[in-house]
């Protein structure tokens, strides 16, 4: 019979493997010729770049999704994450979500009700454990943030 802690330690090395099979095959990945909305969002204190492409359907829906960039394997890998949560999804849903998302992770709020579902949100929260690191977790849903708010750049530090 395995421990609590065991189970939580093989647990996080579950949400790890997670973490790295996204940064190492990222989804969505790749330009978008006719996105209706696009960001590009820095994390200077990483080193992390990404451009985000969004096309909004008629019917309000994200028909198209993508990501290109380079930056650290949490970064790739949290907007990998992001593209797969959001694509098909309704505009204000997807807003609203990636709002949640970001003050969760910063800690702003425990309202977790609605991440409880998904391993990837789970994975992702694993990052809380390392301050430094939030922001490059966060970069990819600013940026899709951006996008559909018709701000082209935005970036995790104040210039
Ligand atoms: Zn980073």
């Amino acid at each position: 019979m395995q421990t609590i802690s065991a189970e939580k330690k093989s647990l996080n090395e579950l949400y790890r493997q997670l973490i790295l099979d996204h940064a190492k095959c990222p989804k969505n990945f790749g330009k978008q010729a006719n996105s209706s909305h696009f960001a590009e969002g820095i994390n200077p204190l990483c080193g992390d770049k990404i451009r985000i492409y969004v096309h909004v359907g008629k019917d309000n829906f994200i028909d198209q999704l993508s990501f290109e960039g380079t930056g650290c394997a949490i970064s790739i890998a949290s907007s990998s994450i992001m593209t797969t949560l959001l694509l098909k999804q309704d505009i204000n849903y997807a807003e609203h979500y990636a709002k949640n998302l970001i003050m969760m992770l910063n800690n702003k709020e425990e309202n977790t009700d609605e991440f409880k579902s998904s391993s990837q949100i789970e994975a992702l929260k694993g990052v809380k454990e390392f301050p430094s690191r939030i922001k490059c977790a966060t970069l990819g849903w600013q940026s899709f943030l951006s996008a559909i708010n018709n701000k082209n750049t935005t970036t995790t530090e104040k210039l």
